[in-house]
């Protein structure tokens, strides 16, 4: 594994079945007790309907393209630009910002909002994996 410069998530207490699922190749979230909602961040309540009281859950890793952008400013280290970020609208509903990876050039014509997509897991470091995403059409050409 190459050095990894770009800056790595914190991984603490309440994070860390995240990061050891994607380790394992598996997407999980957590999910209020109470309302349903998930959540795209680490915290024991929800931010729904106020309550306390979440449980992890496992999510099919797929969904469309809800947001594009291109960057043309490195605003961390190690991001070469241009670099995409995308918004992400999962299958069950939450938004989960990332990047595409495995398109020909990277730029925005091939990654409209609405196509479809699924999760891929890039290993950076010993103990975080991050989540990105792929075009559901380049994984059906295997
Ligand atoms: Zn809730």
């Amino acid at each position: 594994m190459t050095t990894y410069v770009k800056p790595l998530p914190a991984v603490t207490e309440q994070s860390r079945p995240f990061w050891e699922a994607t380790r394992e190749r598996r997407f999980i979230l957590p999910r209020c007790d109470h309302c349903g909602a998930y959540h795209t961040y680490f915290e024991p309540w929800c931010s729904n309907c106020g309550k306390e009281g979440v449980h992890w859950e496992q999510l099919s890793g797929r969904g469309r393209i809800w947001a594009n952008c291109r960057f043309h400013k490195q605003y961390f280290p190690g991001f070469e630009e241009p670099y995409n970020v995308v918004m992400v609208q999962l299958e069950e509903g939450p938004r989960l910002m990332s990047n595409i990876v495995d398109t020909a050039h990277g730029t925005l014509d091939e990654m409209p909002i609405g196509m479809e997509v699924e999760i891929v897991f890039e290993d950076v470091t010993d103990e975080v994996t991050l989540v990105k995403f792929k075009p559901i059409s380049l994984s059906q050409e295997v």
